[in-house]
């Protein structure tokens, strides 16, 4: 497949970039991962914004415009055969000699981008759903940007893996973060509520998408902390992500959520979610 790397498409084995990259030495980057439907980009101007603002917050300066990201995203996707794909856009702040400050000499970022293959959610994770197992939220406490640097990521999912279950649901202080990689909803008596998109959590594209789909059908929605009790005692959990789109949690250690079945809250949200794609 083709990828892009500083200024050039080449194909993936092609592409080659320094070990003293500080993206491979520091983890020292920022990257987004926009959704493509039929080649269509989903949402596509949110998450060029979303990684303007992660490149400003650990400043690096690409130059790039608004419509730079865009043709990026475009040329990619012309070049890709793929259908349903994702385009997956990673900046690093370039080669220098290892040093932690900031490279003192000017250093051209690392530009990457690359599509790959995007499967829909499987009809059995959508109709029955999955399960997950709560934990203390490690991570750091600058979960707003989309760091490459996902260690806390990768051992929560890990820890989802290795105790048979799909995801985490990750609490900091007792309340509601987010899981590896998705943004975490409650319902309860009807009323959907998310944590507030503070420095915790990574306000995901679909955050505020969820709140406009809820807002058209009718669905109160509200940000605040919400306690571990009250995710036990939810009718409904839920997640959402680029990739998992929207998907019921129906059981949490090992306890059903709910009734232990997707809810209706779910089923309205599925269903615009998945009217939106077919729109494309
Ligand atoms: N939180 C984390 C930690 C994530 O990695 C993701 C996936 N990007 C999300 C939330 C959901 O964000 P989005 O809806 O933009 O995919």
């Amino acid at each position: 497949s083709v990828v892009y790397l500083n200024g050039e498409y080449l194909r993936l084995g092609e592409a080659r970039i320094s070990v003293l990259d500080r993206g491979f030495i520091f983890g020292d980057g920022v990257y987004d991962v926009v959704p493509a439907y039929g080649r269509k980009p989903f949402r596509m101007g949110e998450h060029l914004a979303r990684l303007q603002r992660s490149l400003k917050a650990i400043r690096i300066e690409t130059g790039w415009s608004a419509g730079d990201w865009e043709d990026l995203v475009q040329g990619l996707l012309a070049r890709s055969v793929l259908q349903d794909c994702t385009v997956y856009l990673h900046v690093t702040r370039g080669a220098a000699p290892r040093e932690h400050s900031f490279p003192t000499q000017p250093v051209q970022p690392t530009i990457f981008g690359m599509v790959s293959s995007l499967s829909r959610p499987a009809a059995v994770n959508r109709e029955r759903g999955l399960t997950a197992v709560s934990m203390d939220d490690e991570r750091w406490l600058h979960c707003e940007i989309k760091s490459i640097s996902l260690l806390g990521n990768v051992l929560a999912k890990q820890y989802a893996t290795d105790a048979g279950a799909d995801e985490v649901v990750q609490f900091r202080d007792g309340h509601l973060s987010e899981g590896s990689s998705c943004n975490l909803w409650v319902v309860k008596y009807g009323i959907l509520r998310a944590p507030v998109r503070d420095r915790m959590i990574l306000e995901g594209i679909r955050y505020a998408y969820l709140m406009e789909l809820a807002a058209a059908a009718g669905i109160p929605f509200e940000a605040r902390p919400i306690s571990r009790l009250e995710v036990g005692q939810a009718d409904e959990l839920l997640l959402t992500s680029a990739t998992r789109e929207i998907l019921p949690i129906i059981r949490l250690d090992g306890r059903p959520v709910g009734a232990g079945s997707p809810g209706p809250v779910y089923a309205r949200l599925r269903a615009d979610y998945d009217r939106a794609i077919a729109a494309l």
